[in-house]
């Protein structure tokens, strides 16, 4: 009887930092300090400068912190967002809660990012920002995204929900945009054990906006200059996550290394495996692969006890709740191929090299 190969093990992580953690928990306990106090702020310094940024700003969830950045870029409705359709729903989402209008760009075959090539083209008078997300942990082509930004006078806010410490041509994602968006759900590369998010950025104005917005529009403690949210990121979340960003660069290394084995693993057979261009540092948070009979691989991979899952079977213009913009099935032919032709395997950085094997053989059993 062999184990199952689950697609993430937040227990194996836990149990290699339980005493830390539990440390940092028990800190935040005995001072009932829950809402925003020392934790948040140091997590919030040490994040900033890990990103090269010179602000953070904790808040609750990654979709709270897009929202709020797009917020503070003065998006709103009336205006439109550029991003790519081959993304999680939130990435939209968030700019929909603005009021503005998300405006969808096909994406580059080989990274599954925002192709910039075509953003041009989809550029109006009521265009106000670009959304570039770096999916499943590699950045998209920043300096081309960032030269169209400037010629056009928009604004970028980077969809840096998958992309905890990647990095493009050498500086880390979340310090390429005017401002980038992280999620902290547990199962991203940085995840904490609840819900949270954090906005980072170097622009004074814009990232205290975002400070401002999180938390009611306080200016003190019972004076608010506009209406904000109630969008803050908690101590416990914070004191969790200040531990667990320690060991971030030694997790992005282990699933480096666990996707270039799989690589090799992959590498004489139809399966497509993933494009990690020379200029940029990818992190995995997935490892997808691509194949046309990829259903009936996720039926023979379910059957083996290999546990996989589509990052994304339906892009956001075909989504029921987008139904009112009014896109059609065609409109973006290469993120749609890719939602019927992309999996996920298993990958995280405790993986061991006989899970992988197994994994392997499990696929290569499928496709010859
Ligand atoms: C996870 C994720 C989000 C949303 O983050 P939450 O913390 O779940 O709100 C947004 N965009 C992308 C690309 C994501 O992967």
């Amino acid at each position: 009887m062999t184990t199952n190969v689950p697609l993430v093990d937040l227990q194996a992580q836990y149990a290699s930092i339980k005493p830390e953690v539990d440390a940092a928990i028990q800190r935040v306990l005995n001072h009932c300090g829950f809402i925003m106090g020392p934790e948040v702020q140091a997590f919030e310094e040490a994040f900033a400068a890990y990103c090269g940024t010179e602000q953070a700003v904790g808040v609750a969830t990654g979709t709270a912190a897009l929202h709020l950045a797009l917020l503070a870029c003065g998006v709103g409705p009336g205006d439109e967002v550029i991003t790519t359709p081959f993304t999680f729903f939130a990435s939209g989402e968030a700019i929909s809660q603005t009021g503005a209008r998300p405006v969808f760009v096909d994406i580059d075959p080989l990274t599954y990012n925002i192709d910039p090539q075509r953003i041009a083209a989809a550029i109006t008078p009521r265009t106000k920002a670009i959304m570039p997300v770096h999916l499943y942990g590699q950045p998209a082509e920043m300096d081309a995204i960032l030269d169209i930004a400037r010629q056009h006078h928009l604004r970028v806010v980077e969809d840096a929900a998958q992309a905890h410490g990647a990095a493009y041509r050498g500086r880390r994602a979340g310090s390429l945009g005017d401002l980038a968006c992280f999620s902290f759900y547990p199962s991203k590369n940085l995840g904490c054990y609840g819900d949270g998010g954090l906005v980072v950025g170097s622009d004074a104005e814009l990232i205290g906006h975002v400070r401002k917005l999180r938390d009611h529009g306080r200016v003190s403690k019972y004076e608010h200059d506009e209406l904000g949210w109630g969008y803050r990121l908690d101590a416990l979340q914070a004191a969790i996550l200040g531990v667990k960003l320690r060991y971030l660069d030694e997790w992005n290394a282990a699933r480096r290394a666990h996707a270039e084995r799989y690589d090799e693993l992959f590498a004489d057979t139809e399966v497509i495996t993933p494009t990690a261009l020379e200029h940029i540092q990818h992190i995995y948070h997935c490892y997808v692969i691509r194949t046309p009979r990829r259903d009936e691989l996720i039926e023979h991979l379910k059957a083996e006890g290999v546990g996989v899952v589509i990052h994304y079977p339906l892009p956001l213009h075909l989504q029921p709740a987008y139904k009112g913009l009014g896109y059609r099935r065609g409109d973006f032919p290469i993120s749609e191929a890719c939602a019927r032709e992309v999996l996920s395997l298993p990958l995280y950085p405790e993986l061991t090299n006989e899970q992988q094997e197994r994994v392997a053989e499990s696929v290569k059993a499928f496709v010859g």
